[in-house]
């Protein structure tokens, strides 16, 4: 049965050997079953006719009916182009071709009705449409006038008359002997549970919908699936890791205690007193625990780790901490080394730039065991880095590690496994953390340390800028620094630099009293290092810079933000870049400044950005900005490539898809059951597809 979904796409009537090799080469479709599942992305809804006067460009493709009053080719030989006035009771519009012109003029007579269809354009103060489809009204066929599909496609194919309509034969054809073979894959009484629509209706629908109502059910409905099946098969994962992976079971909680009684700098908050329970619960549980903090911007995410640091350490293992750069390595160290020397522990730090003499030592260190606690980069994950026993490792990932190299850490142990967490410092919607990460169990610090007061966000227009100047020079005068930071990206480097020089200069200009520091990626690290300092030392009052203060300074006496064509930035930086302020006792502030020209999107990020703090709803506003490919880099994009679900807006039935297969998989672990037979048969013909997910863990 399956077997005719796998047929080559060449066989199809109207394909042949040449179209099917453009076909896979051009949208990846090699098969029946890939053309099936080429969905539309969109729909044209052509049940709907307005009224030559309705029309505005703000719309989207439109229908009319006109009467044709007069017809002309106008413009310089070069530039030729037709043009045709139609006009209805309440106004008129031209329709323009540039191209195909003495065809297309053959076609249309004055005096006669037309059905056009296209997109409304000002041109002038006329509203017109280029090259709209047209259709005589006497011959138009009304049973066309539901939902019709629109099929991504390319140049290329549509050179080859495999335009979306071309594609739309394509599937009507194969529909007709296909339909009837696609078998449901979702079990009976889920169908019941969600009232989903049977697979084969729903796919009938999909690609030609009778009405809008139909489509709906039937795009809920294929979904749901997708992402049911994402779920179940993660969740699988999971049942598997905490069955087959034994754990070390530490159960010691006297180095934990100790620190809590002597040494505890200040309160934990409910969030981070809870996270610990977690963690110790399942350090504890004698499965090998695969858990994934996620915390805001100065949640206090480090403290935490070091106490799940201790659990391990106090039961005789050691720890180690990886983060993607250096930086951040650095920055991990100092935070953890204060508690460490407190506790009495041994600490290193281990990257690229370490020592060979130190190295080797470190090495030696870690073998034997005395090194309780190694910090560093990837260096970590090489071969000559062994351990007497790693009990826990914490990996600071921010998407950067591959899982490849996640891996090749727990696999620092001859016989089990370490314990893992994996922190993020930029928060992760919780779709994609459930897809991402949806094998993990998952640990979410909600809450700030009490008494930092929310950072105050503003928009300033270029033109504002005295007013921004004046408030600068205040917030100075009361012992603050300020950061104005630049955006600096590769393709325009040399303008991003010139722009970041002017505003050097002009702040030297506008505060010719105070002293300021510059920083930028094409000085030498010394300097850097450098300026870097007296900023911190507060010698400088005012940090001049580009991203490359994103991440890794900490200057508590630092209160204003300026982040300068703020318009630039995506919202994740902007959000990190903020979360260099507000470390002190202070009010902070930060200031968007922007050109008065804003394109839409860049709006809504300022808009995000004054109207809150919060990392989790700011993350869920990129995502539904820019999609979840984007959001996390292209290196697991590859997980992320869904049929038909979209994780910026199909949250709700991502949760219910969830509970879904969690019940059906404590109902039924194995899919054993019976009534489970199609469920168990999808999973394992998924297997055999390109999608790997055991590389998301
Ligand atoms: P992040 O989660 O961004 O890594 P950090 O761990 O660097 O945050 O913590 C940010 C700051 O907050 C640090 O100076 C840390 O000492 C402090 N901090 C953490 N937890 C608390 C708490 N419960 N109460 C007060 N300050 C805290
Ligand atoms: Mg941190």
């Amino acid at each position: 049965m399956s077997g005719f979904f796998e047929t080559p796409i060449e066989f199809l009537k109207g394909v042949g050997p040449q179209k099917a090799i453009l076909l896979s080469k051009e949208l990846k479709i090699f098969t029946y079953g890939d053309l099936i599942q080429h969905y539309p992305f969109r729909y044209e809804d052509r049940t709907k006719f307005y009224s030559i006067g309705q029309l505005d460009a703000s719309m989207p493709n439109v229908q009319v009916i006109g009467k044709v009053r007069h017809l002309e080719v106008v413009g310089s030989p070069r530039k030729r182009r037709l043009v045709v006035y139609l006009k209805d009771d309440t106004g008129e519009i031209e329709l323009v071709w540039f191209k195909g012109i003495d065809w297309i003029k053959k076609k249309i007579l004055p005096g006669v009705e037309y059905v056009v269809f296209g997109k409304p354009n000002v041109f002038g103060r006329k509203i017109n449409l280029a090259h709209p489809e047209i259709e005589v009204l006497a011959t138009f066929n009304k049973d066309k006038g539901h939902l019709q599909p629109v099929y991504s496609t390319t140049e290329v194919l549509k050179k080859k008359y495999l335009d979306s309509k071309g594609i739309a034969k394509l599937q009507k054809s194969l529909l007709e002997t296909a339909i009837s073979r696609i078998r449901e894959t979702l079990p009976q009484n889920l169908l019941g549970e969600f009232n989903l629509t049977s697979k084969q209706e729903a796919v009938k629908q999909i690609h030609f919908p009778v009405q809008l109502e139909a489509l709906q059910t039937a795009q809920f409905r294929l979904k749901f699936e997708e992402l049911f099946y994402i779920q179940l098969r993660l969740l699988k994962l999971k049942i598997t890791r905490l069955d087959k992976f034994k754990g070390f079971v530490f159960d010691n909680a006297d180095l934990l205690n100790d620190f809590y009684k002597n040494h505890l700098p200040f309160d934990l908050t409910n969030a981070q007193k809870r996270v610990i329970k977690e963690v110790y619960r399942d350090m504890r549980s004698s499965s090998q625990m695969n858990r994934l903090l996620q915390g805001d911007v100065g949640s206090g995410k480090t403290i935490v780790a070091f106490i799940c640091m201790l659990i391990a350490v106090g039961a005789g293992k050691q720890t180690a901490m990886m983060a993607p750069t250096e930086i951040l390595a650095i920055q991990h160290y100092q935070g953890l080394k204060d508690y460490a020397n407190k506790m009495g522990l041994r600490i290193a730090l281990l990257t690229r730039s370490t020592k060979t003499a130190e190295r080797r030592i470190i090495h030696d260190y870690l073998k034997s065991g005395e090194l309780h606690i190694i910090v560093g980069t990837h260096a970590l994950i090489e071969d000559k880095v062994q351990f007497k026993e790693l009990g826990l490792a914490v990996v600071d990932e921010q998407h950067r590690f591959g899982v490849a190299q996640r891996s090749k850490l727990w696999q620092k142990n001859k016989n089990i496994y370490p314990h893992v967490l994996v922190m993020t410092a930029t928060p992760i919607p919780r779709t994609l953390a459930m897809t991402l990460y949806g094998d993990l169990d998952i640990s979410t610090i909600d809450e700030l340390p009490a008494g930092r007061k929310p950072i105050k966000t503003t928009h300033s227009y270029d033109s504002n800028r005295l007013k921004v100047n004046g408030f600068i020079k205040d917030q100075i005068s009361q012992g603050r620094q300020i950061y104005i930071v630049y955006p600096l990206i590769e393709e325009s480097e040399k303008l991003d630099l010139k722009h970041l020089m002017d505003g050097y200069e002009s702040a030297c200009r506008a505060f010719p009293n105070v002293p300021i520091s510059i920083v930028h990626g094409k000085m030498k690290s010394e300097a850097k290092d450098f300026e870097m300092n007296r900023f911190v030392n507060g010698e400088t009052k005012i940090m001049v810079a580009t991203t490359v203060i994103e991440v890794g300074v900490n200057v508590p006496n630092a209160s204003v933000m300026i982040i300068e064509n703020a318009e630039r930035f995506g919202l994740a930086q902007l959000h990190q870049l903020r979360g260099r302020v507000g470390r002190g006792a202070d009010q902070s502030y930060c200031v968007l400044i922007s050109s008065y020209k804003l394109s839409k999107e860049a709006r809504v990020r300022i808009e995000t950005m004054v109207r809150t703090n919060n990392g989790f709803e700011i993350a869920d506003t990129d995502l539904k900005l820019r999609g979840p490919g984007d959001l996390m880099g292209t290196q697991q994009s590859g997980a992320l490539d869904l049929l038909i679900a979209d994780l910026g807006k199909d949250g709700k039935i991502l949760q219910t898809a969830r509970q879904a297969a969690q019940a059906l998989l404590t109902d039924d672990p194995d899919l054993e059951k019976l009534e489970n037979k199609n469920v168990r048969q999808q999973i394992e013909s998924m297997s055999k597809t390109v999608i790997n997910w055991s590389r998301i863990s």
